[in-house]
């Protein structure tokens, strides 16, 4: 099966799209690869999504990735004696370390890390911002707050706080158990929930030794200060709007999307725009006008993908919102416009051997108009580095390595193909010549690209290039 765009789709699986055969309709209609919520999946669940997920991969026989997202530190107020009460703007609230139940005076906040982190000035934002709390006073215990935008507040409601720095890491005790089960069932990717710093990432990291790439989700805007460390040291980055746009002005989300974009894509990392792109979908099956509009903006930005959260989890259009997503991409990716913007916005190649080739593959297959760019990786870096090129024509990765083609899945551009290394430069070329033929990138009479480290295997070690002319028996003649 080929995909006739560059922009990947990753879809949210959840209640409406957790069978097996609706995991195949949504790969059919364009998901790349799903996303598990580890907020909402238990681990029976999630194994058996993945297990589902692996035996649509075997049936129609193409890698998908699979993304487990953790929750991370998600923090709630405790409960109320009568379940909620109505807080006006101007009046004092409380929240502390005191178990019992909250009334119109004060709550439990279960998170002492956060009573004693406040400052007088900071905000709370209390379900997603509905109701906003400016600190007053704090002994550490007990934080006293002054109610700004009044509104009803109810039992194990969330908490965002914009303006401080949390001294907890990243992953909670609940996310170190459920990294455990996603990396012990081969998951591709795991995606991590509020990071504030680059440090966050050292944990996960140290755990999934290398068995998982890592995904760091920016919804705090502790986060987008230390955007480019943690882009870093990160495998790729998602701008998780959702939580962004409660904990920064709405109005700042489209500007910081399109920095990370940029960042991301300097650095050759994949970078997903995430949260609310089909949002009416969830009830309707054709999306507004804005929302086709915004995944537009994220396709021409270049984005490597765009994702669907309740829109294929729990709508009630999910094959309906993936079939419009891609469509979408497919337009834009067609526009007259397109190569100039994708051109524009392209990085320069950095001063590597992977870089230059890659580089050079763009060139060339712009100066004689070849059918494909085939590139071997086994790790995943020489994808990763000509994807970064955006050269407007098929990429075809082939890697030996199963788990690099299913996370390069995610990643612009790139057709990734599962297929034993060859042994010699030739039987290189004929294969690379092959296998874009069977997999309908390129056809007898063409040329094509292929790029290599040599010898393969070799992480980051690119530094062949051949234009090879496909003869009549489908292997090169050149
Ligand atoms: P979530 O993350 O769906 O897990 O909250 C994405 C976002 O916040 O945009
Ligand atoms: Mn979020």
């Amino acid at each position: 099966m080929k995909r006739n765009r560059r922009a990947k789709i990753l879809a949210t699986l959840g209640p409406a799209s957790s069978e097996e055969a609706m995991i195949r309709k949504l790969h059919e209609a364009g998901a790349d690869t799903f996303r598990i919520n580890m907020s909402h999946a238990d681990h029976d669940l999630m194994r058996e999504l993945v297990r589902r997920i692996r035996s649509v991969e075997e049936a129609v026989g193409r890698p998908i990735g699979i993304l487990a997202d953790l929750q991370g530190p998600k923090l709630r107020v405790g409960k109320f004696a009568e379940g909620k009460v109505d807080l006006t703007a101007g009046q004092t609230f409380v929240l502390d370390d005191d178990e019992t139940p909250g009334d119109a005076t004060r709550v439990y906040l279960p998170h002492p890390e956060i009573l004693s982190a406040v400052e007088p000035g900071h905000r709370l934002l209390i379900d997603d911002g509905r109701l906003q709390l400016v600190v007053t006073k704090t002994d550490g215990r007990r934080v006293e707050t002054k109610v700004v935008a009044g509104n009803r507040i109810s039992d194990r409601k969330g908490v965002s706080l914009p303006d401080t720095l949390l001294s907890s890491g990243a992953l909670t005790e609940k996310d170190r158990r459920d990294l455990d089960a996603v990396l012990a069932e081969g998951v591709d990717w795991v995606a991590l929930s509020f990071i504030q710093r680059p440090e966050d990432l050292s944990e996960a990291r140290k755990i999934a030794r290398g068995r998982a790439a890592l995904m760091s989700k920016i919804e705090k805007p502790q986060a987008v200060e230390r955007l480019d460390d943690i882009i870093e040291l990160s495998d790729a980055i998602m701008v998780a709007r959702g939580d962004l746009g409660v904990e920064m002005p709405l109005e700042a989300v489209p500007g910081i999307q399109k920095r990370m974009v940029r960042l991301a894509r300097k650095a050759g990392k994949p970078v997903v725009v995430a949260t609310q792109m089909l949002e009416s979908m969830i009830t309707a099956p054709v999306p507004t006008r804005a929302e086709v509009s915004d995944v537009s903006i994220a396709v021409f930005e270049g984005a490597d993908a765009v994702m669907l959260s309740a829109e294929s989890a729990a709508g009630d259009y999910p094959v309906e919102a993936v079939e419009t997503m891609s469509r979408i991409a497919v337009q834009v990716e067609k526009d007259p416009l397109y190569p100039s913007i994708i051109s524009a916005s392209r990085p320069l190649a950095e001063a590597t051997g992977a870089d230059a080739v890659s580089l050079a593959a763009r060139q060339m297959a712009e100066t004689l108009s070849v059918a494909a760019i085939v590139t071997y990786t086994s790790t995943g870096t020489t994808g990763l580095r000509t994807s970064r090129e955006r050269p407007l024509l098929p990429i075809v990765a082939l890697s030996p390595v199963l788990g690099t083609a299913r996370r390069l899945a995610l990643v612009w551009g790139l057709h990734c193909v599962v297929t034993e290394d060859a042994s010699d430069l030739d039987e290189m070329v004929d294969k690379a010549c092959r296998v874009a033929v069977a997999e309908g990138h390129a056809h007898v009479g063409e040329r094509i690209i292929v790029t290599a480290g040599v010898p393969l295997r070799t992480p980051g070690a690119t530094n062949m290039l051949r234009i090879a002319y496909i003869g009549s028996d489908g292997i090169s003649a050149a």
